[in-house]
């Protein structure tokens, strides 16, 4: 695609970072057939393309983003199904970031989708906020319908629905430590704990630092690591996100420089996803450049690590189906997409795949609760094809689609390392002895 950048305008990295990638698009239009809301709404301007399209005139022109680009950027999942469907290697995520981004700072808002987003950004992030907020959504759950019929409020009643009814318990591991390999140590590998898994899903670590553990592998909870900084940075808050990288950044740096570590494991792929973007992130700041680099390259996901390892011979157990999910973050956002299904069949589950497996169910950090409607409905598509597998049970590698596709379906719905740690002699997962199937 031409474009018509001033020298003025691309001495600006991030308009020259942007204006790289706009070239590259050829406009073949490719990317709209696997674009969940040009499927959803067929209107050009909520696919890719037009988004793209959109992009370059608001940075070309010096224009504050306007109604029409804040609606179409917003609908935007940021699944990233797009970059895998796009045969020119469109980089549509840092463009993506950069219209978020641009959007924050000239954009128009009323004033309650700020107030929200104010809310989201200051209580997601912070497990004893969120823990808290959790809470009392139990006692304002049943007014969830009322707020729904009213338009500011939907997101509100979004996030009545969405929070759970009762809290599982809280986890051993959930302060910060160290915690020995079982017998010799291989290596050692840092876990992050994140915000939000550590209140909605603490088996989830759990399951994978037994599992690791098992395996010879030290687990490291660093002081001061918490939030990765992906749920304000899709809100365009890329100070924000900074500083929650930034901490993150020094708290593996210290480890590395002190013990060292072999790698830094995400449990979580939307937080994977991120973390491997640090040292884009970081890439023109002098005294962060080289470090966040560093912690991008030690990044990976459980199964990205596990696949490499050798798990030893999986226990008998009754033959369970398991419908694998595949989260954008992971297949999309790192590109791993047969990593968790090898592990899962290697440890003697019978995996199906549902149809559209390349389809966003929705959850995408805070979309299910800033575009509920949207959501809702990509929820109930992906629903219906993971019931259509006779599964007896629902895995995933992220926490957001989970609870995302857990409204939904009626099966038991687990994170794939908790499987993995049941196959190779650690816990059963507490949704699948509950569901009697363990
Ligand atoms: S597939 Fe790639 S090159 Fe083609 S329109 Fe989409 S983003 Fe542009
Ligand atoms: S990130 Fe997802 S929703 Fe956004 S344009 Fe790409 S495919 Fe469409």
């Amino acid at each position: 695609m031409q474009t018509g950048f001033s020298l003025a305008q691309l001495a600006d990295s991030d308009v020259a970072n942007s204006e790289e990638i706009l070239r590259t698009c050829v406009h073949c239009g490719f990317c709209t057939a696997t674009c969940p809301t040009y499927v959803l709404l067929g209107d050009e301007r909520d696919s890719p393309r037009g988004r793209i399209y959109m992009i370059k005139q608001s940075l070309e022109n010096d224009r504050p983003a306007d109604a029409d680009l804040v609606r179409h950027i917003d609908r935007c999942l940021s699944c990233l199904a797009c970059m895998t469907t796009c045969p020119s290697g469109v980089d549509y995520m840092h463009l993506v970031d950069h219209a978020r981004r641009h959007i924050r700072e000239t954009g128009h808002r009323p004033w309650h989708q700020w107030a929200t987003r104010w809310v989201l950004a200051t209580v997601l992030p912070f497990p004893g906020r969120f823990r808290a907020a959790v809470a009392a959504a139990f006692y304002a759950r049943p007014l969830s319908a009322l707020l729904r019929r009213f338009e500011p409020a939907k997101p509100l009643a979004a996030m009545l629905r969405l929070a759970p009814r009762t809290l599982p318990p809280r986890s051993r591991h959930e302060r910060p430590g160290v915690i020995p390999a079982i017998g010799e140590r291989r290596a050692r590998v840092a876990l992050l704990r994140g915000c939000a898994q550590p209140v909605l899903g603490p088996g989830i670590n759990d399951a994978a630092i037994r599992l690791l553990t098992r395996r010879g592998f030290e687990v490291v909870l660093p002081e001061g690591e918490g939030c990765c900084g992906a749920l304000v940075h899709h809100m365009g808050e890329t100070e924000s996100a900074e500083t929650f990288a930034r901490r993150n950044i020094e708290a593996w740096t210290r480890e590395i420089d002190g013990e060292g570590l072999d790698a830094i494991l995400v449990t979580t792929s939307g937080c994977g996803t991120t973390l491997k973007d640090y040292g884009f992130l970081f890439r023109n700041d002098p005294d962060m450049a080289a470090k966040a680099a560093a912690i991008s390259e030690r990044a990976q996901d459980i199964s990205e690590f596990l696949e490499t390892v050798d798990l030893g011979t999986s226990h008998d157990r009754p033959p369970v189906k398991v419908a694998y999910h595949a989260a954008c973050s992971l297949q999309h956002g790192q590109q791993i997409k047969d990593a968790p299904k090898t592990l899962l069949a290697r440890a003697g589950y019978d995996v199906r795949e549902p149809a559209e497996s390349h389809l966003c169910c929705g959850s995408a950090g805070t979309y299910n609760i800033l575009q509920s409607d949207i959501a809702t409905q990509l929820r109930d598509r992906k629903a219906g094809h993971l019931s259509a597998l006779d599964a007896d049970v629902v895995a995933a590698g992220n926490l957001g689609c989970m609870v995302q596709i857990g409204q939904a379906v009626d099966l038991p719905v687990v994170h794939t390392v908790e499987l993995l740690d049941w196959a190779y002699g650690g816990e059963v997962p507490p949704s699948l002895a509950a569901a009697r199937l363990a």
